[in-house]
């Protein structure tokens, strides 16, 4: 028996096969809980009862502001559960209970909050312009997609949840969310929570932890489906659209990225060598939207460097339920492995970092030092280098020298990712002018990190397709239905007048 239970069609169970797996906490090793492994089968069930669901009505057919009221009570269900989540949250994710409790469950709630007000506010008809010809009365008709599916990863487990579900259910939409299979938790207990408080109809909202192989691929292949939401890898999202392509399914990407923070002569040093590090060791560089290239304007670098080491010298590992750790695990020792080899990698390519480089020492006892990693810093780093150019996902800077800002913005363009960057300095024109240029889907001028459910966010390049949060992330969950009224009834029918296919007929 697993300990926490799927939800498919209202219904909290077991998956068909009886399967479980075990997730753990990856600061000590140690297992939290059996979760259950939903196959081919459990995912084909709640496609099923979301199409049923669907086209009853039961949802799509309410009101947005009766819609907006059920995300609301969501969003006070995480609010009334805030620090059970947040311990859950950070126990099996390995991301600190500062992120969780800060960042992690106030950011879900607010993504319930924001879509809410999109339901109530986004009417659900557009005007067009006054037609000169064909005559005619035109306007939208703005409609649900249908059964949307999501499919996350796990650097932020329960932020990813929300940006699935919350807007798909705002639109009128049923969701079907597939959690990574590191972090279900917090997925399979927000699924409880709302299942016990009886807020949704049942088959609006499912939720099923699985392997990416068998149930992601259902997700994104079923031609019951009507639209797949992706984060995670750009590899796997190169096979979510593969898989998508098979019935023309509409797909959101949210991929990885390499973002560039470039820091600008005039910039306040002290502030942007702590955002530089609050931009990359932040979830112990876990984050897509890193800035994991530092491009430092060459008459300031040393200076800057000597602060860069200096600060990430005072971030504190250990274990992420204490409140004092600044960096917990990563979310298992896989990662942290990947991270060592790019560390040999850039250890060959530019020599040895500045600092860290290694699974750290001294850490509590209990705690597995296989799954941390020290915050690393490469200096003189060139752009071409693997490791300027390929995703760690782990604690590795690379700082990167530039004399002008046209260079800085050839280096940051210098990438197939486009997700996000940064840009530090004092003079606010110079800054958005060089922001104006990057091709990357958000930039933050002094400032990193700050997402909010109302500001969209999306990548260029290989970074991904579409933009989540905001309105924009709102219309992606609906379809644009343009009717076409002439006015002067059928006799005055403008086929009639066309003589493109008979004068006869
Ligand atoms: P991942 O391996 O791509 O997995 C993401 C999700 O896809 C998981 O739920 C996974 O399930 C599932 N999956 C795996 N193979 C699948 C398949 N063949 N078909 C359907 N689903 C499949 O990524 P990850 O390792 O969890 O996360 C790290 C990556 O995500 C990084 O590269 C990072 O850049 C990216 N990321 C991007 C953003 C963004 O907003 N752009 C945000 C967060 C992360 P299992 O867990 O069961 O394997
Ligand atoms: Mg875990």
């Amino acid at each position: 028996m697993a300990d926490y239970k799927l939800l498919i069609d209202g219904e909290l169970c077991e998956a068909a096969s009886g399967e479980t797996f075990a997730t753990y906490n990856p600061g000590k090793g140690e297992k939290i809980a059996d979760l259950p492994k939903a196959g081919r089968e459990d995912a084909v069930r709640a496609i099923e009862a979301g199409r049923r669901t669907f086209d009853s009505g039961v949802w799509s057919g309410l009101s947005g502001p009766e819609r907006a009221e059920k995300l609301r009570a969501i969003a006070k269900l995480i609010t009334d559960n805030a620090g059970m989540l947040a311990e859950l949250e950070s126990l099996d994710s390995g991301g600190t209970i500062r992120k969780a409790t800060f960042a992690d469950i106030p950011g879900a709630a607010g993504a319930f909050e924001w879509f809410a007000t999109c339901a109530e506010t986004q009417s659900d008809r557009g005007d067009l312009p006054p037609a000169v010809f064909p005559q005619s009365e035109n306007y939208l008709l703005y409609e649900p997609l249908g059964v949307c599916t999501g499919v996350i990863p796990w650097n932020f487990p329960f932020i990813m949840l929300s940006w699935k579900i919350a807007p798909a259910l705002a639109a009128g939409n049923v969701s079907i969310l597939k959690p990574a299979s590191l972090t279900s938790i917090t997925a399979l207990k927000l699924g409880e929570l709302i299942a016990e408080a009886d807020i949704l109809p049942p088959g609006v909202l499912q939720i099923l932890s699985g392997p990416g192989g068998t149930v992601g691929e259902e997700l994104a292949s079923n031609p019951m489906v009507d639209k797949v939401a992706f984060t995670g890898s750009t590899e796997v999202g190169r096979r979510i659209m593969q898989l998508a392509s098979g019935t023309v399914k509409p797909v959101t990407l949210e991929l990885g990225g390499k973002s560039a923070n470039i820091v600008l002569d005039d910039a306040d040093l002290d502030t942007a060598a702590a955002g530089v590090l609050f931009g990359t060791f932040f979830h112990g560089g876990q984050v897509c939207e890193s800035g994991t290239r530092a491009l430092v304007q060459r008459g300031i670098y040393d200076e800057f460097v000597n602060l860069l080491v200096e600060k990430t010298g005072k971030l504190v590992l250990g274990d992420q339920l204490d409140w004092a750790s600044d960096i917990g695990p990563l979310v298992d020792r896989s990662q942290a492995e990947t991270t060592e080899r790019y560390v040999k990698l850039g250890r060959d390519e530019v020599g040895d970092p500045l600092c860290g480089g290694g699974y750290p020492e001294g850490l509590a006892e209990g705690l597995d030092p296989q799954a941390f990693f020290q915050p690393t810093i490469f200096s003189n780093v060139p752009n071409s280098a693997k490791i300027a150019q390929e995703e760690i996902f782990g604690p590795v800077l690379c700082v990167i020298p530039f004399d002008t800002d046209a260079e800085a913005i050839a280096i940051a363009n210098d990438s197939i990712y486009g997700l996000a960057g940064g840009v530090q300095s004092t003079n606010l024109e110079r800054a958005q002018d060089v922001a104006s240029k990057m091709r990357t889907g958000t930039v933050w001028i002094n400032d990193y990190h700050m997402i909010s459910p109302d500001k969209p966010f999306g990548g260029y390049k290989q970074s991904g397709i579409g933009r989540e949060l905001g309105t924009k992330g709102f219309d992606i969950y609906r379809q644009a239905k343009h009717i076409h009224v002439n006015p002067e009834g059928a006799g005055r029918a403008n086929h009639a007048q066309y003589s493109a296919l008979s004068g006869e007929i």
